[in-house]
């Protein structure tokens, strides 16, 4: 079983087609879509689809980076109550985002090193969202990390250099789409080093669709195309991409899939 670790499939761009949604992603062997909300309103969506798929689709609770306006605060404390649903498997996504804006960046770190308080706290697992911070972000989770602290970071595509200080923090790298695009041979080359113990896959769907599907909404049942294109960068067969990658899922985010494999 393949597990896409972040997916917005409840967003409306969806909408009328969960059942459809699900079937494909199950039909592909996809077991688990782990699903992170953006906002407040979004924490709803992400909610009632886990109702409809209480096994398959499991909620992250977390206040994205470019949601964090003047007001987060208030926003956070409306969050706390959906964090503690015992559904909840993890603290996302969160992190720091300036790559279109930069004028609530200070609230953006202080929401940031807040909800990571949270997981500790609940001992949930954090998931990131950092662009144009990756350095930034790293450092905060690295000073953050007293040895309690898991997490990945979400949609990984930097340098061998991020990586390996990621996994000095203990932390996955998650993979995506973007693996897998025509131009990225240079992240590829950055893949290969990068040991599969540290990797998962996710879709992070409807954006960032793999190839051969680009221009197309993305949906979990494309996580074996990604596999794939891990699998022939590294010269490993794509059952041990998909039984190490899942392996690392289970793990981090303790997730039992016991009754079905
Ligand atoms: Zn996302």
């Amino acid at each position: 079983m393949f597990i896409d670790t972040h997916a917005h499939i409840y967003l409306d761009s969806f909408k009328n087609e969960y059942e459809d949604i699900v079937d494909r992603a199950l039909s592909a062997n996809v077991g688990r879509i782990l699903m992170p909300n953006i906002d407040l309103d979004s924490i709803k969506q992400v909610m009632s689809l886990h109702d409809l798929f209480p096994q398959t689709c499991l909620p992250m609770v977390g206040l994205h980076p470019c949601s964090v306006k003047e007001n987060y605060q208030v926003i956070l404390d409306d969050l706390l109550s959906y964090l503690d649903d015992k559904a909840c498997i993890a603290v996302g996504e969160i992190g720091i985002d300036l790559y279109w804006d930069t004028s609530f960046e200070y609230e953006q770190e202080a929401a940031f090193r807040q909800q990571i308080l949270w997981s500790k706290e609940r001992a949930l697992p954090i998931v990131i969202h950092s662009r144009a911070s990756i350095d930034r972000t790293i450092d905060i989770v690295t000073e953050l990390q007293d040895g309690s602290l898991k997490g990945v970071f979400h949609c990984f595509s930097e340098s061998i250099s991020e990586a390996k200080r990621i996994m000095d923090i203990g932390f996955y790298m998650g993979i995506g789409g973007v693996s897998t695009f025509k131009k990225n041979e240079s992240f590829r080359k950055t893949l290969k080093e990068i040991p599969l113990r540290s990797l998962l896959l996710e879709t992070d769907a409807p954006y960032l669709t793999p190839a051969p599907f680009r221009g197309k909404r993305n949906e979990s049942s494309y996580i074996p195309y990604i596999a794939q294109v891990i699998a022939d960068t590294k010269t490993i067969d794509i059952e041990t991409i998909e039984v190490t990658t899942t392996e690392n899922a289970v793990k981090l985010f303790s997730l039992n899939i016991e009754e079905e494999t």
